[in-house]
């Protein structure tokens, strides 16, 4: 079997010799540049110490410091942290942003250790890599089962280090070395939504050039993390109907197959209830699972609905299911959620799809605005975070939407080129 690495180098390839692009220099551009391996042992709370695997792949740094997320999943492996950070590369190209690409993962499923041993491995993690990090060289964030906690952790364990090295640099530099910290403590306000909301700001884009109008469209969002929740919250506060959404355990439509835009805040407050939003048919200020009908995570895939929005993990969208979608428009806020053959497929089909390196830059679009604010030394707040936020990827989206016209193609293919042409030298 292929892996992931091997397959996203195969495929831009393909898309380089379509556009003519210099075959050597992409060649040349698809290797990271360092891929570090760590190891970190975490002493567990049955006295016992356990040896965990990680990863930081810093992909390309020609237009700024190495920038990307660190994942802890039991499915990590060297290959995807490598295919993640060169997607980092094309998505702070496509959104303009002065990053290069890097992303870090640990093999570990973190619902299964204690708090305490949680901190030991990000705090770990973070000491491993210490030597290849820093604000003008590497900027973590978060990822796949990541948050403001975990990035806490790891920068206070950073600035510490370089405290005990007696670093010479100022320590609001220090802690712009990691993004999506707390908003109370040097974090951005909105970064947490940021991910989501740039997702519903090239939706809006793309249904204003299609000449559709929000309120008809039926949405169904794959995933009620940060980017899912976020994206079914702000979709909604825009007049799309919200119809159907799901976790890691399952999820919630209507009974009838009469789509009812679903109350996102109230489905939030019954999920943090219930544990999870299979149990949650909540409309208009109530809850009443008798009106719901309860889903698997691949049924939600295969809803006819207008738009859908995997928001969870990769290649969720491919060649077994991928006959089975209705949807005519796609969003891939998670990273990699439909597989290249699908891609192909559905979009011969006429189904319009906006790529990750553009749907889902919002979140390190926020990234970028937390760690200007920390080298600049200020506040930020979070309506102007937004706005900012707004603005970066209207014009992402308006590059890309003018190239795939240009080009005479698909906006993965026109993202690609656009980003390439950028970054190759
Ligand atoms: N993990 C997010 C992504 O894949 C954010 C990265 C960042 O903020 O650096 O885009």
């Amino acid at each position: 079997m292929t892996d992931i690495f091997s397959e996203t180098k195969k495929s831009i390839l393909k898309i380089s010799k379509k556009f003519n692009l210099n075959e050597n220099a992409v060649e040349k551009f698809l290797e990271p540049a360092r891929v570090l391996e760590v190891k970190i042992p975490v002493k567990l709370k049955n006295g016992q110490t356990k040896v965990f695997q990680g990863f930081r792949s810093q992909h390309n740094n020609k237009l700024g410091p190495y920038k990307g997320g660190i994942r802890f999943h039991p499915q990590v492996t060297k290959e995807e942290v490598m295919a993640l950070s060169l997607w980092m590369s094309l998505k702070c190209a496509v959104a303009d942003l002065p990053y290069g690409g890097a992303k870090g993962g640990v093999i570990v499923d973190p619902k299964t250790l204690s708090e305490r041993e949680l901190e030991d491995l990000s705090r770990g993690y973070a000491r491993a890599i210490y030597d290849v990090i820093g604000a003008d060289r590497d900027v973590p964030a978060p990822d796949v089962n990541t948050n403001p906690k975990i990035m806490s952790w790891m920068v206070d364990e950073y600035v510490k280090i370089s405290k005990e090295k007696k670093v010479q640099i100022p320590e609001n530099i220090l802690y712009a070395t990691f993004t999506g910290k707390p908003d109370k403590d040097h974090g951005l306000a909105g970064r947490t939504e940021a991910t989501g909301f740039g997702g519903v700001v090239v939706l809006k884009e793309l249904v204003q050039r299609l000449g559709l109008k929000s309120e008809n469209q039926m949405v169904a969002v794959q995933g009620f993390g940060n980017v899912g929740l976020y994206f079914a919250q702000f979709a909604a506060d825009n007049g799309f109907k919200v119809v159907a959404v799901s976790d890691s355990k399952g999820a919630i439509t209507e009974k009838n197959h009469q789509f009812k835009a679903l109350d996102i805040p109230l489905v939030l407050k019954c999920k943090k209830e219930k544990g999870m939003v299979s149990g949650c048919y909540c409309v208009g200020g109530v809850c009443d699972l008798s009106k719901g009908r309860p889903l698997t995570n691949e049924e939600l895939l295969e809803l006819p609905v207008d738009i859908l929005v995997p928001s969870a993990l990769e290649n969720v969208i491919n060649k077994k299911n991928m006959t089975k979608i209705k949807a005519k428009i796609i969003i891939e806020m998670a990273n990699g959620p439909v597989s290249y053959e699908a891609y192909e497929y559905l979009t011969k089909k006429g189904v319009v799809i906006v790529p990750d390196i553009l749907a889902n830059a919002g979140g390190v679009t926020g990234s970028y605005i937390e760690w200007k604010q920390n080298i600049e030394n200020k506040k930020y707040k979070k309506e102007e975070t937004l706005k900012m936020i707004e603005g970066i990827m209207e014009l992402a989206f308006d590059n890309i939407w003018n190239e795939a016209i240009n080009l005479k193609t698909h906006l993965k293919e026109a993202s690609t080129v656009h980003a390439l042409k950028k970054l190759l030298v």
